[in-house]
């Protein structure tokens, strides 16, 4: 039972199959969203006494949710190896966190992105000045790469690294340690989006030595709705609030002019405008706590030994081609896309609900360059748009490519049976 799965919602759904049989769902779309941890719920309901508006409140129930919030923030830290200092900032979303750092960055920031990140990472640096990174194909590379780039950049002005420490599509782990020394070198600071990492590696801010890191609650075991990002608080301390508003403003006066003078906040409330999601930090520091106390260790042995069965069973089927960047070898974490011979994915994302109660995803996951490279066909104009539905004319895409694979993901919660299956 040591090496059991943490009960987590959802795992006792019987789902109706095509036979007219039922079986417990298996939920192996955890990259997308992970089942809540049972604890998790529990927590949260166990809140509902407290259930109270925080910060501006002077009665009980306000100042219990209050506490609770800014706990939350606490255990986040320590979760993240946060160093004295460092800011924890609630927000929706790694895509959320992002852009919020997107929105801090001080003038002339150049930005350095991989081009296989996942949309989320790609994205919110457009309006500055970008280099986007040609995909490496080793971890060493994309060191390497990195190095080339910062270099040719030149010295002066701030600069900016984005890196992902898992991919999202292969399960690949990056070289986040190498990459942030390479970053600081150069003088550039470096964020690090954990959305794939945290629910399968523990992630210690100050270890790796990033400057900050973003993860979704969502992923993590947590409900829907929150985010992170976590790390040095000067940019952010410098940056205008990423929301204006209430809670983000110490003092706000007319003034002869007859406009407003407006003080904010210098801590985390400046980017925290209108009235937090209580509920969602309690929730995420909740996981926090249920992955600490399960034993990192433990949780990583138990992934490694089920990563390594998905893998050989999908290699001992026919026709399964695994998607890699950096080899079959390169050390990653339970998320694994592949393609089949002969076989439409989405179609084969479909048969395996309908026939075996499996829920996994099929498409380009919100990483169309990524997949491309992968898939060594041109996406360009085709298949998903985040999200939609394989077109109509999906099968027999031009040269014989098929640009969509089905993504296995899993995580903490996922019982042996269910890789099985
Ligand atoms: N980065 C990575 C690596 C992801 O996998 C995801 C979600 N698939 C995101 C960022 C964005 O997370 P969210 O949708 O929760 O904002």
């Amino acid at each position: 039972a040591c090496d059991g799965p943490l009960p987590v919602l959802g795992n006792d759904v019987l789902v109706p199959l095509a036979d007219g049989g039922e079986v417990p769902y298996a939920a192996l779309d955890c990259a997308a969203s992970a089942p809540v941890l049972r604890r998790v719920w529990d927590d949260v309901a166990a809140y509902a006494p407290c259930y109270g508006s925080v910060h501006r409140g002077a009665g009980h129930l306000s100042q219990l949710s209050t506490r609770i919030y800014e706990e939350s923030r606490a255990e986040v830290a320590r979760f993240l190896g946060c160093r004295p200092g460092d800011q924890v900032v609630f927000t929706r979303s790694t895509t959320d966190s992002l852009n919020l750092l997107a929105a801090a960055l001080p003038p002339g920031t150049r930005v350095y992105v991989f081009e296989t990140e996942h949309h989320a990472a790609l994205l919110p640096w457009r309006n500055a000045d970008v280099t986007y990174l040609d995909a490496p194909r080793s971890p060493a590379a994309a060191v390497a790469t990195l190095e080339r780039a910062l270099s040719a950049g030149g010295p002066g002005g701030p600069a900016l690294v984005c890196v992902t420490g898992a991919s999202n599509v292969t399960g690949e782990l990056w070289p986040v340690r190498e990459l942030a020394a390479v970053a600081h070198a150069h003088g550039a600071r470096i964020v690090l989006d954990a959305a794939q990492l945290a629910p399968h590696r523990p992630v210690d801010i100050a270890e790796l030595d990033v400057d900050w890191a973003a993860f979704s609650g969502h992923k993590l075991y947590a409900p829907f709705g929150t985010g992170v990002l976590a790390g040095r608080p000067d940019w952010l301390r410098d940056a205008e609030p990423y929301l204006a508003g209430g809670g983000a403003v110490r003092t706000v006066a007319r003034n002869t002019g007859g406009g407003l003078d407006v003080r904010w906040h210098t801590g985390e409330a400046r980017h925290e405008a209108g009235s937090p999601n209580v509920i969602g930090a309690h929730a995420v520091a909740s996981a926090c706590r249920a992955l600490t106390e399960a034993g990192p260790d433990r949780l990583v042995a138990r992934e490694e030994r089920l990563t390594a069965r998905l893998r050989e069973g999908l290699a001992a089927v026919r026709g399964v081609r695994q998607l890699s960047l950096f080899g079959d070898d390169a050390p990653r974490v339970g998320v694994v896309s592949f393609v089949v011979d002969g076989l439409h994915s989405s179609e084969l994302a479909e048969a395996l609900s309908a026939e075996y109660g499996i829920g996994v995803r099929d498409g380009l996951f919100c990483a169309h360059p990524l997949v491309r490279t992968l898939l060594g066909g041109d996406t360009a104009g085709r298949g998903e748009e985040c999200g939609a539905p394989a077109p109509a004319d999906a099968p027999g895409a031009p040269g014989g490519v098929e640009l969509r694979a089905v993504r296995v993901s899993f995580g903490a919660g996922t019982p042996e049976e269910h890789i099985d299956r």
